[in-house]
Order: C-alpha cells, then sequence, then structure tokens
C-alpha cells in the first residue's frame, strides 16, 4: 500500500506487467524500471511509482 505524498490518501498499486513487480518511489537508472503515474482521488496529485524486476531476475532486463 502506498500513500499520497501530498495529502496521505492511501492508494492500491498494481504491478504494470508479470516482470516488473517491485515497486519503489526512486527510479534507479542503473536499472530497466517501467514509470506508473498514479493520480490521488482525494487531491489529484500525481504519484509516480517505479516498477523494476526481482533483485534475483537481473537477466531478464533486456
Ligand atoms: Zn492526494
Amino acid at each position: 500500500m502506498y500513500s499520497c505524498l501530498k495529502c496521505g490518501t492511501d492508494f492500491e498499486i498494481y504491478p504494470p506487467d508479470d516482470i516488473h513487480v517491485v515497486a519503489s518511489r526512486i527510479e534507479d537508472e542503473t536499472s530497466h524500471f517501467v514509470k506508473v503515474e498514479h493520480v490521488c482521488k482525494n487531491c489529484g496529485y500525481v504519484n509516480v511509482i517505479y516498477w523494476g524486476h526481482r533483485p534475483s531476475d537481473p537477466a531478464w532486463d533486456t
């Protein structure tokens, strides 16, 4: 569960696919991340979540 950085409202997040399953607020430029924007239903703030591979699957990054 993540919460809005602006107002604190909790929101559900879902992986964009079966490969990118680890969520982070921070973009790691050494890895391939999928950027997903979640618009807060309460205040409209755009919360950006970066989805990365599981650490055990580095070879999947193509
Ligand atoms: Zn909000």
